[in-house]
């Protein structure tokens, strides 16, 4: 009998082995018994080649049970009340016609919901770089296989954020990836497939008629785009905005605060926002959406305190479409794209260094570092409950960017918020 790699055993980290394959240079993963010295040997031995016949009947074995397993439920965010961490999702998007028309593999493999396997890949370079870097196995919150709706998706990740904001407690949830790794389809989705921005919408008005018939609560919708370090407003295009500091944290002067009574006049807003994203030909994408987006919802309500005085309680959702990942090298260097591809860069890299300050624990948080990080401020790190779901392509062409995508994700889980209080 073999035992699956345990999500937080360390061990199971080690057990990925290569075989089989020859020229073919397949990865596969062997059936570990806890402890097993012969699966730590052939675990170490991470040779191309030389396939052993032995390692082929347990992974037969294993692909019985990883079918078991993948049956399990997912595991679900719960509101981290009282301080706590980033919860970090992977999304497998499905394999795209375009790629399998290039000839590529799923490179990807999740197991159990949760663990995330980098398998085959496409050139030496990616062989060498796997071999250095360790990083094939990956344990999420919750990982999402390709099969994965809408609907599943927003429920884990989003749905107790939406039930906080209404408590008045701040969240965010935002998706990273490389450019067609499924961050729009994740947030935006389609008429006929919603994703998490409009069924967070739909489920907050839910919510509400639930629990109150006096109209107590206010829903207000800003949309709103960081690109080329410049901000716009994507429900009313104009001039860009200006940042300023005020009480509430940081604002942007003159964004619209669109009053929204029904989820499905959100729906063609958001649509049309989106149309008015930045999008740009570049070499790697040519619909690439070189933007990040905002997505801000805010819920208004009063209630009587202690003292029985009536007061406003405000609770905020922000929900962020992330511009692509890719390195701007990716893109063409001498044209404006590249000067533009390095100001996505600055964001994300100041998102980076924002990231790692908070995982270190430091005082200093370089928020002010770019627009993105400077309008993320209250939900990175401060008093809110923060989500992020890393989007990734199954294809082996992408692998790169895939093992970029899943460090930074793996990183991410480490950020500790402070305490959540309601306002
Ligand atoms: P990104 O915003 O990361 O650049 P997109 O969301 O635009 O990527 O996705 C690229 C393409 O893949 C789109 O055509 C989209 O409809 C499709 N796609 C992405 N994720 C999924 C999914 N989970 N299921 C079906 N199609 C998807
Ligand atoms: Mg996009």
């Amino acid at each position: 009998t073999y035992v699956l790699p345990q999500p937080q055993n360390h061990e199971a980290k080690e057990n990925a082995a290569v075989i089989g394959g020859g020229g073919d240079r397949i990865v596969s993963f062997s059936a570990c018994p806890k402890k097993s010295t012969a699966s730590k040997t052939v675990a170490r031995k991470l040779s191309m080649g030389n396939s052993a016949p032995q390692m082929e009947t347990k992974g037969a074995d294993f692909q019985k049970n990883v079918q078991e397993l993948e049956k399990l439920e997912p595991v679900s965010a719960k509101p981290r009340i009282g301080g706590s961490r980033i919860f970090v999702f992977v999304r497998l998007r499905p394999m795209a016609k375009k790629e399998k028309e290039m000839g590529s593999r799923c490179c990807v493999r999740i197991v159990n919901r949760r663990d995330v396997y980098l398998t085959e890949f496409a050139n030496e370079n990616d062989y060498l770089r796997l071999k250095r870097l360790r990083g094939r196995h990956f344990t999420f919150d919750s990982s999402f296989p390709d099969t994965t709706t809408q609907q599943e998706v927003y429920s884990t990740t989003t749905a107790e954020l939406v039930e906080a904001v209404l408590q008045g407690r701040n969240g965010s949830v935002f998706c990273y990836g490389a450019t067609g790794a499924g961050k729009t389809y994740t947030m935006l989705g389609t008429l006929e497939n919603p994703g998490v921005m409009v069924l967070a919408i739909k489920d907050l008005f839910t919510k509400i008629r639930q629990r109150s018939c006096d109209g107590n609560h206010v829903v207000h919708l800003s949309y709103l785009e960081v690109y080329n370090e410049t901000v716009r407003d994507l429900l009313s295009p104009g001039r860009p905005l200006v940042l300023r500091e005020d009480k509430q944290g940081i604002v942007a002067a003159g964004l619209t605060q669109y009053r929204a009574y029904s989820t499905d006049e959100v729906m063609a807003l958001l649509q049309q926002g989106n149309h008015n994203r930045t999008t740009e030909p570049t070499r790697v994408n040519e619909t690439s959406s070189r933007s990040h987006a905002i997505l801000q919802v805010l819920v208004e309500y009063r209630v009587k305190d202690e003292a029985m005085n009536v007061v406003n309680r405000v609770g905020k959702l922000s929900l962020i479409d992330l511009a692509g990942s890719e390195r701007a090298l990716a893109t063409d260097q001498r044209t404006l794209r590249s000067l533009e591809g390095a100001n996505i860069n600055r964001s994300l890299l100041a998102l980076s260094s924002c990231i790692n300050a908070l995982v270190e624990g430091k005082k200093h948080i370089p928020y002010r570092n770019s627009k993105l990080t400077q309008l993320l401020k209250d939900s990175l790190g401060g008093a809110c409950n923060t989500v992020m779901i890393a989007n990734i392509s199954p294809s082996n062409l992408s692998f790169g960017e895939t093992q970029n995508t899943l460090h930074w994700a793996d990183r991410a889980k480490e950020i500790r918020t402070k305490a959540c209080e309601a306002n």
